[in-house]
């Protein structure tokens, strides 16, 4: 049940849900929460 949610900060590369509730990048690994994600509206 993956989807992507916004963009990496480091690389600008699709973030995918992760099954443990945050999201991570498929290119870099970094890892973000959705607090994250919302105060960084791009
Ligand atoms: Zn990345």
């Amino acid at each position: 049940m993956e989807h992507p949610y916004g963009r990496c900060q480091h690389c600008g590369e699709r973030l995918y849900a992760h099954i443990e509730g945050d999201y991570q990048c498929v290119n870099c690994d970094r890892r973000y929460t959705e607090a994250d994600l919302e105060t960084r509206a791009v």
